[in-house]
């Protein structure tokens, strides 16, 4: 990250205790507020905030547990990159504008002193709603993104616009967002599975049980809605994120863009294949937590530590040898610069890797043994259960990631977005209804059948097609999925014409 011209940094000091054992950082902090309007495409402008009173209040809502995780693993990003650009300067204090309504983290800001105005462009940096509850959860998950951030050395991931949604943690979006998302969330994972905090265990776990009014929406009788209304649904981003239910097709199927997309419910007998695992925040939730906490019990607070900085190192390497693109696919890049850069560890990220997936990466035949399994499980059906085929089957996937980490990219097609000007979908809170937007290679078959005449058929065939071969481009999606003329009318390829 360039370090821009000095910032006047508040007098403010937050002594970070160390990140799970790890040395402290002492992370200065800059509060900012917004200075003035700002002109249409250049960034945004802020000022110190230097308001005693105030300054005294925010730095007091950094007194928290999420808070100190958050400061601590910003520090050890820069430590990472210090060390890999064999720079010795200080850690840089970490940015928070006070803004109603911000709540993510940006790249690039200028910054109004008394002596003018100085010119951040590369520098992260995150926007919170000046209230208590937003410095810990909210700050932890937008530090994951400022970690990056700090990890591409300034640069933004870059997305493509292939949903109709902006992101949450059961859907499919795009490779970027759901790199980006899923690595930020799973910092609130490992939060919440770590945490003797009161206040954070209340929100991600379930040890509350409030029957009758006194419980209000996040009662017993609400149980199942509440986490919808968070938008950010804390519960599945801790619950089933932990459970790695994620690598999962979705348990609802029917023609309902929110319920394919936002619902945790899972059918547990389909997996999601190569494509649509890099398209899902929630899977990639799940990976970086596991890699973090894998093994019995609560990983020591050393291990968590020395995985973290390993984590970290793979990432900033990874950036270095890929430079982000928009279709990138994140999840396998950092699992082979991680093969290359900590060979002793091998056996461990490739194990972390096979068994979350479940082989879909490397074998086209992984779903259906799966399935074969799962079914028999359900059955109690102890003999017909595939474990000699499937032991077998998972050695080889092993042997072959660890031998040859192409063989990860060997079932990947493009990202193709289609869009369906006749459907609609409506997040209400969030505004103006979107087109049905998805990647013709992943969505769901309950988004597939909301395309208007679309049959049954049509839509087992081209999930069967892409299986057997992703879609190369709009051209080999025409003559291969069989689609009626009426039907293939209502489609418009944005990239292709
Ligand atoms: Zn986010």
């Amino acid at each position: 990250m360039k370090r821009g011209s000095k910032a006047g940094v508040a007098g403010l000091v937050v002594f970070v205790a160390g990140f799970l054992g790890t040395p402290a950082w002492p992370a200065d902090v800059l509060f900012m507020e917004p200075a003035g309007a700002t002109e249409k495409g250049s960034p945004r402008t802020y000022r110190q905030v230097t308001d005693a009173g105030r300054l005294k209040t925010y730095s007091g809502w950094l007194e928290n547990e999420s808070a100190k995780r958050a400061l601590d693993l910003y520090g050890a990003a820069w430590a990472t990159m210090q060390k890999r650009q064999g720079g010795g300067e200080a850690l840089p204090a970490y940015c928070i504008a006070l803004e109603k309504g911000g709540n993510h983290a940006d790249i690039g800001f200028r910054l109004q002193t008394a002596d003018g105005v100085e010119e951040h462009p590369h520098r992260p940096y995150i926007k919170l709603d000046p209230d208590e509850w937003r410095f810990s959860t909210t700050l932890l998950h937008e530090t994951g993104h400022v970690v990056l951030a700090v990890l591409t050395d300034g640069r933004e991931i870059p997305t493509r616009e292939l949903a109709s949604i902006p992101h949450t943690t059961a859907a499919l979006t795009d490779r970027g967002t759901a790199f980006n998302e899923g690595f930020a969330i799973h910092l609130e994972t490992l939060a919440a599975h770590l945490t003797r905090d009161p206040e954070l265990r209340s929100r991600y776990q379930h040890e509350r049980f409030a029957f009758g009014p006194a419980g209000g929406k996040q009662g017993e009788y609400f149980r199942h809605a509440a986490d919808l209304l968070s938008f950010s649904q804390n519960i599945a981003r801790y619950f089933e994120v932990r459970e790695n239910n994620f690598a999962f097709a979705p348990a609802f199927r029917g023609p309902d863009y929110l319920r394919v997309q936002l619902e945790k419910s899972r059918d547990f007998a389909t997996l999601r294949d190569a494509d649509q695992l890099l398209q899902s925040e929630g899977f990639y939730a799940s990976f970086f937590f596991a890699y973090l906490v894998r093994g019995d019990g609560l990983p020591s607070a050393k291990l968590l530590a020395e995985r973290q900085e390993r984590m970290l190192g793979v990432l900033a390497e990874m950036f270095a040898a890929y430079p982000p693109e928009p279709d990138s696919p994140h999840l396998l890049r950092f699992v082979e610069t991680h093969l290359r850069q900590q060979p002793d560890e091998a056996e461990g990220i490739v194990d972390v890797l096979m068994d979350l997936s479940h082989g879909v990466l490397v074998d086209a035949d992984a779903a259906g043994l799966w399935r074969e399994y799962y079914l028999a499980a359900l059955r109690l059906d102890l003999k017909e259960l595939p474990l000699v085929r499937m032991v077998a089957a998972r050695e080889r996937w092993r042997i072959a990631a660890r031998d040859d980490p192409q063989v990860l990219y060997s079932r990947l097609g493009p990202q193709i977005a289609c869009i369906v000007p006749a459907r609609a979908v409506k997040l209400a809170a969030l505004g103006d209804e979107q087109p049905l937007r998805f990647d013709i290679n992943t969505a769901e078959e309950g988004i597939l059948l909301m395309i208007p005449g679309i049959n049954a058929e049509e839509v087992a065939r081209w999930q069967a097609e892409r299986a057997r071969q992703p879609f190369k481009d709009a051209t080999d999606f025409r003559s291969r999925a069989g689609l009626r003329p009426e039907v293939i009318s209502e489609l418009r390829f944005p990239e292709s014409g």
